[in-house]
């Protein structure tokens, strides 16, 4: 249970999600139903594109319950559905979304097949199954399980099924938030970007994502004279750009904490072993700080990388032939800033820091995604998932800044309340090639049905009428 939370809350909320037990779902029938509709948007080949064959079934499944759902398309085929249970609007909207494109796949290094679905040792297995067609398919059944539950709504559930997430947000995100803002506004959004983390087969925590770095990025560019390769100088430009980039690359960026990770550094101290936990706990230190954060660097590079804005040096150019000492040299730098980053001030503290006149810092024109403040963490919606993490998984909620951006961006920018929630995962997966935009990308059939059933849970408890 939250320390922060009260007690009487906590019972008014435990009550809330108990309040409609007499409309509890058949849960073995929906788990049925949940595994033919996954396994049929796993089966439908979206890699980057074709979003609006997914979009079609699901408006079929849809229609066939009468839930009203509109497909909009920016670009021919890259559709995105919109459907809507109305409430009596008393409270503001609920939106309930996953992404219906998933990465490209190289197909010879699948085992099942990527567009197979096959199930294997309680694993389904496909492109997708993690990211992102598990929100989709679990969103979809919580419309689905909400109509025909007749459930009296206080406030409207809105369901996209969404395009373009995986690098054209301009026909998905984008386009909605610019062109079809009306249809979608809502007070509260859940996503993808969570999970329930498992460690040798025991669930550990829920991660909850609340905020997330934003993607900046600049070019360093040396300068020096030109010569002969013969007659080396103390001047040249690949000289100064590599002592630049080791600078940049080695510097700790000032840290800086926001609600969301102090609080993630803060519970997950109490949720550690005690050497981690002395670790976590010695960030808020000053006197202990620095030390915990080189070692973060060199052996935890997420949990470092959450603490301040990120600078990743990922591509290097110089030069065109052996014997030509080349009059520039440039470096593509990936900076990942905290959400609330001055970026003109934070440029002028890498030149500061690389303290060369031969070298320039070049801000780069980077998809600049609005900033927006942390979604909360004291409030109802928080408290609500908090409280069904407890009853479906028994597990404590941490809330999370994603490093990677997520199309949350695009409507926290616009004020709504964004929430990132997913099943169940071994930790361990990931590192053993199971991993979202992996070749063997799988999700445990049980975490998805469970999943299904935290949906709903939140969802009533957001939008039932009290
Ligand atoms: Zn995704």
């Amino acid at each position: 249970m939250h320390p922060h939370m009260h007690r009487a809350l906590f019972v008014c909320l435990v009550s809330a999600l108990a309040a409609h037990a007499q409309s509890t779902p058949d849960w073995p029938k929906v788990n049925a139903e949940t595994l033919k509709h996954y396994q049929t948007v796993v089966r439908t080949d979206t890699t980057n594109g074709n979003e609006t064959k997914v979009a079609q079934y699901v408006k079929s499944v849809l229609d066939a319950e009468g839930i009203p759902a509109v497909i909009y398309e920016k670009e021919p085929g890259r559709g995105n559905l919109v459907a809507r249970l109305k409430g009596n609007g008393s409270k503001r909207p609920i939106l309930i979304m996953g992404h219906s494109d998933t990465v490209k796949v190289d197909a010879a290094k699948w085992t099942h097949p990527p567009f197979s679905a096959d199930i294997a040792d309680g694993f389904i297995y496909g492109r997708g199954t993690l990211d992102d067609k598990d929100n989709l398919t679990a969103s979809l059944m919580t419309m689905l399980l909400l109509k025909r539950s007749g459930m009296v709504l206080d406030r409207d559930v809105i369901f996209v099924s969404e395009s373009g997430e995986e690098g054209q947000s301009s026909v998905g995100a984008g386009f909605l938030v610019a062109e079809h803002w009306p249809e979608i506004e809502a007070e509260i959004c859940l996503a993808e970007g969570g999970a329930i983390v498992r460690r040798g087969g025991k669930v550990e925590y829920a991660l909850i994502q609340t905020t997330e770095k934003i993607p900046r990025g600049a070019q360093l560019v040396a300068h020096g004279p030109a010569g002969h390769g013969s007659r080396p100088l103390r001047t040249s430009a690949i000289l100064h750009l590599s002592r630049a980039v080791e600078k940049i690359a080695m510097w700790d960026p000032p840290m800086r904490f926001n609600d969301t990770t102090r609080y993630y550094f803060e519970k997950l101290a109490q949720l550690s072993t005690p050497e981690e936990a002395t670790r976590y706990k010695a960030l808020f230190d000053p006197a202990k700080s620095a030390a915990a954060r080189e070692y973060l660097a060199e052996h935890e590079p997420g949990l470092y990388s959450m603490l301040h804005t990120s600078i990743s040096p990922n591509m290097i150019s110089g030069g065109y032939q052996t014997n030509v000492i080349p009059s520039e040299a440039r470096a593509t730098l990936d900076v990942r800033a905290l959400p609330d980053e001055n970026m003109p001030a934070f440029y002028d503290l890498m030149r500061k820091v690389i303290d060369d006149p031969a070298v320039e810092v070049v801000p780069t024109a980077r998809i600049s995604r609005n900033t927006a403040a942390p979604s909360r963490i004291d409030n109802e919606a928080y408290r609500i998932i908090e409280a069904a993490n407890q009853k479906v998984y028994h597990t404590p909620t941490l809330p999370q800044m994603s490093t990677g951006a997520t199309d949350m961006a695009y409507l926290r920018a616009k004020g709504m309340q964004c929430y990132g929630i997913g099943p169940m995962v071994d930790e361990e997966d990931a590192a053993k090639g199971f991993g979202a935009h992996s070749d063997q990308e799988r999700l445990l059939g049980d975490a998805l049905y469970k999943f299904v059933q935290f949906n709903w849970e939140v969802v009533t408890a957001l939008a039932a009428h009290q």
